[in-house]
């Protein structure tokens, strides 16, 4: 029988010129338009309706991966990417890709791949100093911050005592449950909770204050009125860089009120949390001494390929009692202190670590800071030249590297709101249309904002003043 790749020869050739072409590309994406243009269905009707029978040479492959592939990619790595939460394929994070399929390891026991265990312990514990967020946080590596914050909304539901993983939580006598979150938490939340069996009803959206914070004493109020009601309050969430504005929820005021009645602290930092790596944007954790669980993703801004999303807990305990279920096929008489299939609900896993070892110690902090600085300042930057003009509001402090902003239209010297949205909508599809660059939009208190969220590592001021360029 024929092996599957019968020698190294042909890949050796291709694997050359797919280095060459990733460089080529890196260094020439701003070529691309940012965004498709492609309409649906007009990738997959290039292609054949059934699978080669004989298989198709790697050059064949690449020159359609040119003509039939790279059209209907939206460039994620372009430096004008601004949309959502623009993110980075480094070179350093491309190369550790390529050695993570190489090796193909599964980590799901420390025997199983012991550096794929011991790099994971290793690099969460140099991130987390690099945060500076304090010791004593075990730290596990998951594919997103959604799967992360269901995590530790699962752990919050174990730590409740109620045996729920027992004993399940139907047909039993069970209060309802209530996990809070400001309005502007990500929906995420909401779905960990959904899955979590909490119900939409379960999960109580926190009024926030003029600059998009939870409101502290609305929290209080709703748990006050739940627990009056007979709800169990399980978990709350606090948003450390929301995804609409980039807002942060006030931890050192949300932290006593959930110890005092006894909630789970979940931290959602997913983007704003990498940011902590330049000492100056640190005052993000303060408060942090109240969480029981953070996330932040090093795929959103710190220049790791997607995915990578970490979740620190003081609490692996509980994380390990909720999810940890050994068949006697995975039993080991090793002495290895973590097996990470025991802290989640996987039980293959990548070898995520490399890539954000890698991304570390390629470019050391000290660039990694630089870098995060510099989007911060265009962000400034684009907030200044923005609120110079009267045709535009921005409609959020501008925080970290998000502005929000809208164009008004005013009629008798008054905000005409419906014209103002549709000045703003066609504004934000005239510049998405025109391929230079690609932006996102949000709601806002009802009033529709073209939102910039800058953190590609390619990103230079001259890519951020295109926004001005189609004003
Ligand atoms: N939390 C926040 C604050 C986010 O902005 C996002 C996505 O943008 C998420 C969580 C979800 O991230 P992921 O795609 O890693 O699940």
């Amino acid at each position: 029988m024929p092996k599957l790749d019968p020698s190294s020869d042909e890949f050796r050739a291709a694997g050359h010129r797919l280095i060459d072409w990733i460089a080529d590309y890196l260094d020439g994406v701003d070529r691309y338009d940012v965004l498709s243009r492609v309409k649906p269905g007009g990738i997959q009707s290039q292609f054949a309706e059934v699978p080669e029978a004989k298989g198709k040479s790697y050059d064949a492959l690449i020159a359609e991966f040119d003509s039939k592939i790279v059209p209907g990619i939206t460039h994620w790595n372009h430096p004008a990417f601004f949309a959502y939460f623009s993110i980075t394929g480094s070179q350093a994070g491309i190369l550790a890709e390529l050695l993570t399929a190489a090796i193909n390891a599964n980590g799901m026991l420390w025997k199983t791949s012991p550096s794929l265990t011991e790099l994971e312990t290793l690099t969460l514990g140099w991130l987390r100093q690099s945060l500076g967020l304090p010791g004593g946080l075990f730290g596990i590596i998951n594919d997103t911050a959604s799967i992360n914050s269901f995590l530790a909304l699962a752990a919050a539901r174990e730590a409740l005592g109620l045996d729920i993983r027992g004993r399940g939580m139907t047909g039993r006598d069970l209060p309802p449950l209530r996990v809070y979150c400001s309005e502007h938490a990500h929906s995420s939340i909401e779905k960990g909770a959904l899955a979590l069996g909490f119900g939409a009803d379960g999960v109580i959206q926190i009024e926030s204050d003029e600059a998009y914070r939870m409101k502290p004493e609305a929290l209080a109020a709703a748990i006050a009125r739940d627990r009056a009601a007979g709800a169990l309050p399980c978990a709350v969430v606090a948003t450390l860089g929301t995804t609409s504005t980039a807002s942060v929820d006030p931890l050192p005021r949300i932290g006593p009120i959930a110890h005092r009645e006894n909630l789970w602290v979940h931290v959602d930092a997913a983007y704003a949390g990498s940011a902590t790596i330049e000492p100056s944007f640190r005052w993000l954790w303060n408060g942090i001494e109240h969480a029981d669980s953070i996330v932040v993703n090093p795929h959103k801004w710190l220049f790791t390929p997607i995915d990578c999303s970490v979740l620190y807990t003081r609490k692996p305990d509980v994380l390990r009692e909720t999810f940890s279920l050994v068949p006697e096929y995975l039993k080991t008489t090793d002495s290895a202190e973590v097996n990470y299939m025991d802290y989640g609900l996987q039980l293959g896993r990548r070898f995520r670590a490399l890539k954000l070892w890698m991304v570390m110690e390629h470019y050391g902090t000290e660039r990694l800071c630089g870098v995060i600085r510099d989007h911060v300042s265009y962000a400034e930057r684009l907030a200044t030249e923005l609120t110079k003009r009267d045709d535009i509001e921005l409609l959020a402090p501008q925080s970290f590297s998000v502005v929000v902003f809208r164009r008004v239209v005013r009629r008798d010297g008054r905000v005409d709101e419906e014209a103002s949205e549709r000045a703003s909508t066609e504004l934000l599809e005239r510049m998405n249309a025109s391929g230079r660059l690609f932006v996102s939009h949000t709601r806002l208190r009802g009033r529709y904002g073209i939102r910039v969220a800058i953190g590609n590592g390619a990103t230079e001021w001259k890519h951020v003043a295109r926004v001005l360029e189609f004003l």
